[in-house]
């Protein structure tokens, strides 16, 4: 069998396209040694990166994420706040009222999944259509109905229920690059929900068009931790348990975390296509002073 490079769908005539924004989110600390086997990183600070996302035609605006919100403390158990030394210099919706966007005008958010790292607070999204991989209704504790409880990575943060739209298995009918399954979320090639599970159950990526001649993003959430994990210079790190023999691993299931992986790393290979992830120490050392954050945009890759 051959393995033929994957690639993406070449641009129609007038193809609509996304303009994207970093967005300032709040920081954490991480211990490397849990997250990747290779050369470790000397600073544990982390961004916990968010995106804002500008359909060039219809206008419609997206946000990728919420960060972390001011007060998380409230939200989590103590182990974590302590471990993570969670520090919010500008929130997702400061840094987008700081770019000209109010929160209450964001017509989707989308969440790559509920660890409390990336919900911010959904209360300030007051019309917004919140967009969520199958997978997360269990964390929500939608399934069962019972309360959710907070877990160590799962705080009580609430989403609005009646503004929640799941992306179900039908939704992901389409294949694109790597990823056998996708939504074209607006019918136009402009933007696509990718299933990435393997970190969290119902784990979701945006693959977006960002410009009108070939160019592209994939916003990888914590698809991977690390962009030498992409490049293959480093491993998901994973012990295990010596009472159960089960694997102890930062992804709920290592090994499809690990395929998805493999997947961001074809993509990433393709011409042209930009993944960012959004714990990306490296891109955001070098970025952090740029003006890629809103009202500023990460300029598309060229040739
Ligand atoms: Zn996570």
């Amino acid at each position: 069998m051959s393995t033929q490079a994957p690639s993406l769908p070449p641009p129609s005539d007038e193809q609509a396209y996304m303009h994207v924004s970093a967005l300032e989110a709040g920081h954490l600390s991480v211990p490397w040694d849990l997250l990747v086997v290779g050369d470790q990183p000397d600073d544990p600070m982390v961004p916990s990166l968010a995106f804002f996302l500008h359909h060039s035609k219809t206008k419609k605006k997206v946000v990728f994420d919420l960060g972390i919100r001011r007060d998380i403390n409230d939200f989590v158990p103590a182990a974590m706040a302590e471990s993570c030394l969670p520090d919010v210099k500008q929130s997702v919706a400061e840094s987008l009222a700081a770019g000209g966007v109010p929160p209450s005008s964001v017509d989707v958010v989308v969440l790559s999944h509920l660890h409390w790292d990336h919900v911010g607070d959904p209360s300030l999204f007051t019309t917004a259509e919140f967009v969520l991989g199958e997978g997360s209704k269990k964390a929500l504790g939608l399934e069962t109905g019972s309360l959710r409880n907070p877990t160590f990575y799962i705080s009580s943060i609430r989403i609005p229920e009646d503004r929640l739209r799941f992306v179900t298995a039908s939704d992901l009918n389409v294949a694109i690059g790597p990823y056998p399954r996708a939504m074209d979320i607006f019918g136009d090639g402009s933007m696509y929900i990718v299933d990435a599970s393997g970190h969290a159950d119902g784990h979701i990526n945006i693959l977006a068009r960002t410009s009108p001649d070939g160019a592209w993003i994939l916003l990888g959430g914590d698809s991977a931790h690390h962009p030498d994990m992409i490049t293959g210079k480093m491993q998901v790190a994973y012990s295990i348990d010596a009472n159960t023999g089960a694997v102890v691993c930062v992804h709920e299931d290592k090994e499809v975390a690990e395929e998805n992986i493999r997947r961001m790393r074809s993509l990433s290979e393709i011409p042209r296509v930009q993944v960012l992830i959004a714990h990306d120490p490296v891109w955001y050392q070098e970025n952090k002073d740029k003006e890629v954050f809103l009202p500023h945009r990460i300029p598309p890759l060229v040739y």
